[in-house]
């Protein structure tokens, strides 16, 4: 072999490729680690309602023809678990589609939350007081994408709480900030980060009841930071959160 002597800059240049290289496999393995574990985790999620419908349906073979009340509570339980199943699979899928925002239009802010909020008229028995921002201002983004960011935000509200809920809309700087603001049991400090992890629940055993899967914080951020903008909360411990979207204006 020739041997080869570079210059100063070829040098330079030479050591610049091997950074991006070395930045590339760091990325590319990083990502692959948040694969295995998102894989771990979801096999994981989707173990519990498997065994428990596999365990409904042995107790329906053995004892479900001498009494009618087995028969009830089982198909009872295996429904609601294949629900629970059916959940998370669409969550899932939806966590994995939200990465990027597709049929980006022009969005007015006022009559997205009024549709989004008008979904749940009825459904707890209870007020979402709207308060818009004085003028209908308008975004860039994906239509259902945003309205699953509110979907999911005020339904926590609902769920986490047993009174109204307050949807406001403030215009701060370059940012459309929308608050979802609920009276319900808070937040720990310590947990105000984690909550946006895939998964994450704060009371596993309470929550099982409420039927969430601790996906929806995660998605929600996605898709706000996918359209530029952030998410975060804000709470106080007994008196209620408030969770917070910025998206950029126009
Ligand atoms: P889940 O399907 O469990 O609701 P999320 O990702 O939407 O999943 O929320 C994760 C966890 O954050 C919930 O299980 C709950 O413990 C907590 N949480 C979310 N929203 C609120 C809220 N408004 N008030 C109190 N806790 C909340």
């Amino acid at each position: 072999w020739n041997k080869i002597t570079l210059d100063n800059r070829s040098q330079d240049e030479l050591h610049e490729m091997e950074k991006t290289f070395n930045e590339m496999i760091d990325y590319q393995k990083e990502n692959y680690e948040m694969q295995e574990i998102f894989v771990s985790d979801a096999s994981h999620e989707l173990k519990t309602p498997i065994s428990i419908i596999k365990s409904y349906a042995q107790l329906l073979e053995r004892r479900g023809t001498e009494n009618p009340s087995i028969v009830k509570e089982s198909l009872d339980a295996i429904n609601s678990e294949a629900e629970r199943m059916q959940k998370l699979v669409e969550q899932m899928l939806a966590l994995a589609k939200n990465k990027d925002v597709s049929n980006v239009e022009n969005i007015n802010i006022t009559n997205l939350l009024e549709e989004t909020i008008a979904i749940f008229k009825g459904a707890y028995g209870r007020e979402i007081n709207f308060y818009p921002a004085s003028k209908g201002y308008e975004i860039q983004g994906n239509q259902d994408q945003l309205k699953q960011v509110f979907y999911i935000l005020i339904d926590n509200a609902l769920k986490y709480s047993d009174k109204n809920v307050d949807v406001t809309v403030e215009i701060k700087d370059d940012n459309l900030v929308i608050f979802v603001r609920d009276y319900g049991q808070g937040i720990p400090d310590e947990e105000k980060d984690r909550l946006f992890e895939r998964f994450y629940r704060m009371d596993k055993a309470r929550n099982r009841n409420t039927g969430g899967t601790g996906l929806g914080l995660a998605i929600a951020k996605t898709i706000t930071t996918s359209h530029g903008g952030s998410l975060s909360v804000e709470s106080v411990l007994g008196e209620g959160s408030t969770f917070i979207v910025a998206l950029p204006l126009k």
